[in-house]
């Protein structure tokens, strides 16, 4: 089981077992949102999250056309989850929002078209200049 929540703890969550991928995404948007570099995905069934607390949601759409949900803290703001009209029934947590983030280990890297130049990223990571195709 592992846990996280937002700045303030107004917003709890806990998801069972372990991501389906981690990922980390250099989009505008998640520039934009996190207003920070990029944004570090959990890839979480959401079958196996549970949220208590209150969230809001902007409906953004994705660079790659999909209709993504951001959700995040009503009080504190802290970005939490994004769900995407692409992949039904998953949910990407960020990971900054984790309790302990030492498990914490990006398999990928999505959007590096986008990616901010001082960024580098490990040679032999997993990259794709935009979004890979779901499946
Ligand atoms: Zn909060
Ligand atoms: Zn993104």
């Amino acid at each position: 089981m592992s846990s996280g929540g937002c700045l303030c703890g107004s917003v709890r969550y806990a998801f069972e077992g372990r991501p389906k991928f981690t990922g980390v995404c250099h989009c505008a948007h998640c520039q934009k949102q996190s207003g920070s570099a990029f944004s570090v995905n959990l890839g979480v069934s959401e079958a196996k999250l549970t949220v208590m607390g209150e969230v809001a949601e902007y409906q953004d759409t994705a660079e790659s056309g999909a209709t993504l949900f951001r959700r995040f803290c009503a009080r504190c703001g802290s970005p939490l989850f994004s769900v995407s009209s692409s992949a039904p029934g998953l949910v990407y947590i960020k990971a900054g929002t984790l309790d302990d983030t030492s498990t914490v280990q990006p398999g990928m890297h999505v959007w590096t078209a986008s990616k901010q130049a001082w960024v580098g990223i490990e040679a032999d990571a997993l990259q794709f200049q935009q979004q890979p195709s779901a499946g």
